[in-house]
């Protein structure tokens, strides 16, 4: 399809040279005035060993429908959810299944019959989003009795012995483990030389655009540090706003310059799934200063009901 302009490919892209803002895809190369990097995070459970066969993978259609079913059969044992590496896309999810899973235990009655505990590296959830949203997310997983671990780095997973080894020196036992994997920045980007010393393509934190001059890179695929020496985390709401700024700055400059241009300024929110129909909700400024502001609103009905009717509006838009 060919609008004003606007090349829209749906092929692989194999190489991306930045300097000349040209990409290689569908068999030929593709040279732009602007080029938007908007590739994501790579999954890579092969990271670790023994990951890959030993649990379900929240973050893949695969994994989470394999759970869907897997759980339905869990009538007793002992419940992980692991987070293996930061950063991870969507600080929530994990502490949301948590809670959806404990949830869905009592609806089936077998609660008492089943243990449940969280593993991650964090220092605690969510912990960019300040101590107190964190304090507030740990307080709603340990009050439905999930055993929370901060600062637990996993290291290899014994899928034969159902054992997970932790760089600390604990080991764990897992009936059934459901895990976020290790994330990456796409191999195409890798071997473009974009990414920082973070692992991910550094950009200016309000024009989104990278070291070279008209190439823009945004959503997952950037690593946008704060002040208080975390990333910007890895988010929808982040990556459709930054796109909103790119497109605009793009638009600003073809138009030659006039006006003012829009900037990117860290603000977002998201919802957190508690269970039992209800979801809590953050919203605030990442980029303040000297630490993001960000407040956590108690878990309600009215919450759960706004993130359904936002997944409807977005699948009645696009599909
Ligand atoms: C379980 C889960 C729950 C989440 N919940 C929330 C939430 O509640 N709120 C929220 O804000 N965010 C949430 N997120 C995070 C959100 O989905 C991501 O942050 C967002 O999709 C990032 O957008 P992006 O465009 O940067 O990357 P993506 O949406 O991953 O898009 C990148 C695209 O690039 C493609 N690609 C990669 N390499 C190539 C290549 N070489 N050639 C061609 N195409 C390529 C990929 O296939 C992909 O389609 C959640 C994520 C998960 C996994």
């Amino acid at each position: 399809m060919e609008r004003k302009g606007i090349d829209v490919v749906h092929a692989e892209v194999e190489r991306i040279d930045p300097a000349q803002r040209t990409v290689w895809a569908d068999g030929r190369a593709w040279t732009g005035d602007f080029l938007v990097i908007a590739l994501g995070a790579e999954l890579a459970p092969q990271e670790i060993p023994g990951l890959a066969e030993a649990g379900y993978n929240l973050y893949t259609l695969e994994g989470a429908t394999a759970l869907r079913d897997a759980r339905q059969q869990l009538a007793a044992g002992r419940v992980v959810v692991l987070v293996t590496r930061l950063p991870f896309k969507c600080p929530a999810a994990p502490y949301e299944e948590a809670m959806l899973l404990e949830y869905d235990a009592r609806k089936r009655k077998v609660r008492d019959r089943l243990e449940f505990a969280l593993y991650t590296p964090e220092p605690g959830p969510m912990p960019v989003a300040g101590p107190e949203v964190s304090a507030g997310v740990r307080r709603l997983v340990e009050e439905r009795g999930i055993a929370y671990y901060p600062q637990h780095q996993i290291e290899r997973v014994d899928a034969v012995n159902r054992q997970l080894y932790f760089a600390n020196g604990v080991a764990a036992s897992y009936d059934l483990l459901v895990f976020v994997p290790p994330h990456l920045a796409p191999p195409v980007v890798r071997a473009a030389g974009l990414t920082g010393s973070t692992g991910w393509v550094p950009v200016d934190r309000h024009t989104l655009e990278t070291q070279f001059s008209r190439v823009y890179a945004l959503g997952d695929v950037t690593g946008i540090p704060l002040p208080v020496g975390m990333p910007l985390p890895k988010a929808g709401v982040f990556a459709h706003r930054e796109a909103e700024v790119v497109a605009q700055m793009i638009a600003h400059t073809v138009q030659g310059g006039r006006g003012q241009p829009t900037s990117f300024d860290g603000h977002g929110e998201c919802f957190v799934e508690v269970g039992d129909g209800r979801a809590g909700f953050g919203r605030g400024n990442f980029y303040a200063e000297p630490q993001p502001q960000v407040r956590l609103y108690a878990p309600g009905r009215h919450w759960h009901a706004g993130k359904v009717l936002f997944e409807k509006d977005w699948l009645r838009r696009w599909f």
